[in-house]
């Protein structure tokens, strides 16, 4: 995935729209070049709007000097870089290391002597630079390439990015603040808050912390930022300010209408919202704000209680991107955009950071393995940015615009790429969500069950958990401890096997096993069991005592099929069920089932309370389809999977055959509506495969909820 997002971002991908992002840094590294060599003679650019997404008048001979794609084109390289870094700490390539360390330097080439780095207004401007932080994103730009070049620097050891980073934040340090003479402002589009949040840890530098806790408490303080920069800039360009009547709170898009600790309903952009939320809970698990850290415990409670889709989605409407009302949950015009649900998992994983919950755990679980998943297709090279539950072809792809953003088959790129890098950086630091140390370094938890390694010092000792796992397929698995020098930061610190280790092991016990009865499921192995003590708190199993090299936790959750129902006030979902197994959501394709799925009904009797009727049956899912057009979307290669898939007893109802339209006057016609009468109906076996599977056979009908009797 990291070759093919690095020839995207060059621009090199036959048929993918073009990404511009390493062209606008080289245009502004040539800029600043020039501008070295003729001194007081150079003439900067003068700011020109040119629109949110700037194309080429002809996309074959781009202008060299020029700034192309969206105002935040710059973060594509930012988030390839941080995937590039995780890659390289794990397995290091130094053809990789090379290509980065290349493009690093055309990155740092395009800073300004003042460490300000956003290419749009470098090369459009820089004399209106700060002037739009509601809609350019330029602090945007510092949050992506902050989080980049931390993860490179971890993983390469490696600091030129990371002093540019630094030398940006600090800019923007000098800049903002509530103090005279600076802009009292604060990120359009969030992220900078978390970024800073690790900069501080990396660096030790607790500038970099101050100015994450000034964006959090800054944002919708009265008078609002965006409202006075917004009449300015219709003062002073004559455009962009339109007040509505008939959004009282315009600013909400942007979570700016109130400060935050005033704030109870997750609201507005989904990426934004979340990214902030995720920064918020940073700053109140660092601070110890009650007042913040209510917000945020408000704020996961709207979103799981209200917002959330079972395939881990947020964000319901197309509509800005957004989070919709209350309920409102459609399943044919979701949004649920990748990028939203992996800011769910950061979110996540904040909170259990801040209070270790299993259901902090059971959400970024749900959100991992269906929505993020389901953004990438089984061979890693096309991806969904909008993961809707329930899809006609016909509908979403052809006929009706209303569902122009609902893709039936994954694209190779867009030219807005933030879901595919997205994905690419959790994919590669998965196992920062599945594992964290408690603050006193003595408890390590287990919030995900996937196999690997992970190291740490616990309790002082250096350590290598080595978990297998045979999730999503299987609850079952072995979670070994080694005392190992060689997992540590300081081999010069590690002791040798033999040693022992007085610290606790915690384990999440995932709701779809039964929550806190899966305990059961969880046992020392051997003698072991003799020296560690067991405590169930909020969902997670903790195991204290002696622990010593070799030391083995073995676990065998269940994983029964659940036939899941909606809560009525969502109206899409009334009479329908969904069928989940351990993490996975599962949903019926035509390629199995044969299209009309609104005919293919459940049948719950047959089904069973305890879904006995229902028989998850181990396969080799085959993906594979041929390209929808002539660019070849849609095309994905005959890979070959284990999964599970579901067989579900189901009714079929008629359907009668349809008129043609040029059918003959006299002709037989099938009509629009009749009288009221039971449907003819015949038994069959519904087929449901992973939702994260589905349009990996080419373009089908599918549906996550289906009808029920
Ligand atoms: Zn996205």
């Amino acid at each position: 995935m990291i070759p093919y997002q690095w020839r995207a971002l060059n621009d090199q991908v036959p048929g993918a729209d073009a990404s511009y992002c390493m062209h606008n840094f080289k245009a502004a590294a040539a800029q600043n070049a020039s501008k070295a060599t003729q001194g007081k003679r150079f003439v900067p650019p003068t700011y020109t709007f040119r629109g949110f997404n700037a194309l080429p008048e002809d996309p074959a001979h781009p202008d060299p000097d020029k700034f192309y794609g969206f105002v935040f084109q710059d973060t594509d390289f930012s988030k390839w870089i941080e995937a590039v870094g995780y890659s390289l700490a794990h397995h290091p390539d130094a053809e990789l290391e090379a290509t980065a360390d290349d493009a690093i330097d055309i990155v740092c080439a395009a800073q300004l002597d003042n460490g300000y780095l956003d290419t749009y207004y470098i090369l459009n401007g820089m004399d209106r630079h700060f002037t739009n932080l509601k809609d350019h994103h330029e602090l945007y730009c510092l949050g992506h390439l902050i989080e980049g070049a931390v993860a490179y620097y971890q993983g390469t050891g490696k600091s030129k990015l990371l002093k540019a980073a630094c030398r940006f934040a600090d800019y923007v340090a000098c800049r903002f603040g509530t103090e005279e003479g600076k802009l009292d402002g604060y990120p359009g589009h969030e992220i900078a808050e978390m970024a800073l949040v690790k900069l501080a840890e990396v660096t030790g530098e607790k500038k970099y912390f101050d100015l994450a806790v000034y964006f959090v408490r800054q944002r919708g303080q009265e008078p609002l930022y965006f409202e006075r920069e917004d009449r300015a800039r219709v003062a002073a360009e004559g455009w962009g300010y339109q007040p509505n009547a008939n959004d009282p709170k315009p600013y909400a898009y942007y979570q700016a209408h109130e400060p935050v600790i005033n704030q109870h309903e997750a609201v507005g952009h989904a990426v934004r919202a979340v990214y902030f939320y995720a920064g918020v809970a940073d700053v109140a698990r660092l601070t110890d704000d009650p007042d913040l850290l209510s917000a945020v415990r408000k704020l996961w409670r709207n979103i799981v209680d209200k917002k959330l889709y079972i395939t881990g989605g947020i964000g319901a409407t197309r509509h800005g991107e957004a989070f919709s009302y209350d309920y409102d949950l459609p399943n044919d015009l979701a949004y649920s955009e990748t990028c939203a649900a992996i800011a769910l998992a950061f979110f996540a994983r904040r909170m259990l950071e801040i209070e270790p919950k299993s259901e902090y755990g059971d959400v970024m679980e749900t959100a991992l393995y269906n929505t993020v998943l389901s953004g990438m297709a089984l061979d890693g090279k096309s991806f969904f940015y909008v993961n809707p539950l329930e899809v006609r072809p016909e509908t979403a792809h052809h006929r009706d615009e209303n569902f122009s953003h609902v893709k039936t088959v994954r694209q190779k790129w867009f030219g807005c790429a933030c879901c595919p890098p997205n994905i690419a950086r959790l994919v590669e630091s998965v196992q920062e969500y599945a594992y964290t140390l408690a603050d006193d370094g003595n408890t390590l938890f287990t919030h995900l069950y996937m196999s690997g390694s992970v190291g740490c010092e616990l309790a002082g000792v250096p350590v290598t958990l080595s978990m297998e796992a045979g999730l999503p397929w299987s609850g079952a698995g072995r979670a070994a401890l080694h005392f190992s020098s060689e997992s540590c930061d300081k081999p010069e610190q590690g002791r040798i096997a033999g040693d022992a280790a007085t610290a606790t092991l915690a384990f999440r016990l995932p709701a779809w096993a039964g929550g806190e009865e899966a305990a059961a499921a969880v046992k020392v192995d051997g003698e072991a069991a003799n020296r560690i003590t067991r405590e169930i708190h909020e969902g997670y199993l903790y195991l204290t005592g002696e622990w010593r090299d070799g030391d083995a936790v073995v676990f065998d959750f269940p994983m029964p099929v659940h036939m899941v129902a909606t809560n009525p006030r969502v109206c899409e979902n009334v009479g329908k069920v969904a069928f989940v197994r351990g993490p996975i959501t599962f949903a019926a394709e035509g390629h199995d089932n044969g299209d009309l799925l609104q005919n293919l009904v459940v049948d719950t009797t047959a089904v069973g309370a305890d879904c006995s009727g229902v028989k998850a049956v181990p396969f080799d899912f085959v993906a594979g389809a041929k390209g929808v057009d002539e660019r070849g979307t849609g095309e994905v290669e005959a890979v070959t999977r284990p999964m599970v898939k579901l067989e579900v007893p189901a009714l079929r109802v008629a359907v009668e055959r349809e008129t043609a339209d040029d059918a003959p006057a006299d002709a037989p016609r099938t009509p629009l509506y009749s009288a009221y009468k039971p449907a003819a109906v015949t038994s069959v076996t519904a087929t449901l495969i992973p939702y994260f599977a589905w349009a990996n056979r080419g373009e089908s009908e599918m549906r996550v909820w289906l009808n029920a009797r």
